[in-house]
């Protein structure tokens, strides 16, 4: 099982479609049983197709923030 900072840190390249399909399938195996990151993989994935250019690998304060973010929310799930 993957962390939710393994997700995040990949997510940007599952969406680009850069990973293997053995990677693939872990971070989707987390998603469907993780609320936070399908959450964040759907923000993701929207923010991609607003804006094209912002497919460069987030940084470590990115991530961070984003983590930040997701962790600071609804956690009645978790
Ligand atoms: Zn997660």
């Amino acid at each position: 099982m993957l962390s939710c900072r393994e997700v995040v840190q990949d997510a940007d390249q599952l969406l680009a479609g850069e990973l293997t399909w053995q990677r693939r399938m872990s971070l989707q195996m987390h998603v469907l049983m993780c609320h936070h990151c399908r959450r964040y993989i759907k923000q993701l994935r929207l923010l991609i197709r607003g804006i094209p250019f912002m497919h460069a690998k987030a940084s470590d304060d990115e991530v961070d923030q984003v983590m930040a973010h997701i962790c600071s929310g609804d956690n009645s799930e978790h």
